[in-house]
């Protein structure tokens, strides 16, 4: 993803443009631990949540990490339950791009293992393999909110283009029409 965020400091960029989220009261601010490739990752996932919440509402990430080749965000805040939702959805929705993302360059990847390490990575800056059968690349099980309130996990893939989740069924549903 090009622009300003790509440089070494993109975390400083962000901290200073949402100070509030990168604070952690009695603590360091919350500093971003991944490489510059997902610089575009979380900048976007921090769009979403600003335009999520209502004023008066509170959000703060707790830690944001690579772990086992993914983007992984803890957050906390004060937030009324559809806020919550959405700030859920944008979470999930950066944490399943992030595994398309080289985390060294930003360009598209996939997740590889070499050595039991896993990683995003392009095709050149890949070690080892790659991780996931087709089957199972992208396939991640997610929340959705019914009516406003009940929460339910679904397995849905991560569609990298739209940069959104497809249910499976409905995926699969949409397959059998087209064929
Ligand atoms: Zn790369």
């Amino acid at each position: 993803m090009a622009g300003v965020l790509q440089r070494d400091d993109w975390r400083d960029d962000l901290a200073s443009i949402l100070p509030d989220f990168f604070a952690r009261p009695g603590r360091a601010p919350c500093v971003p631990e991944c490489g510059p490739g997902w610089a575009g990752v979380v900048d976007r996932c921090c769009v979403r949540i600003a335009a999520a919440l209502e004023p008066r509402e509170s959000f703060r990430f707790e830690s944001i990490e690579q772990s086992h080749g993914a983007l992984r965000i803890r957050w906390g805040g004060r937030l009324s339950a559809a806020s919550e939702a959405a700030v859920r959805a944008a979470v999930d929705l950066a944490e399943a791009r992030s595994v398309c993302v080289c985390e060294t360059c930003g360009a598209r990847g996939r997740l590889y293992r070499a050595d039991d390490v896993l990683a995003a990575r392009c095709a050149d800056h890949a070690e080892g393999a790659p991780a996931m059968t087709p089957e199972m690349e992208n396939v991640h099980l997610t929340q959705v909110t019914v009516r406003g309130r009940l929460r339910v996990v679904v397995a849905a893939r991560y569609d990298y283009d739209t940069d959104s989740f497809v249910r499976i069924d409905d995926a699969e549903a949409l397959e059998r029409r087209e064929a």
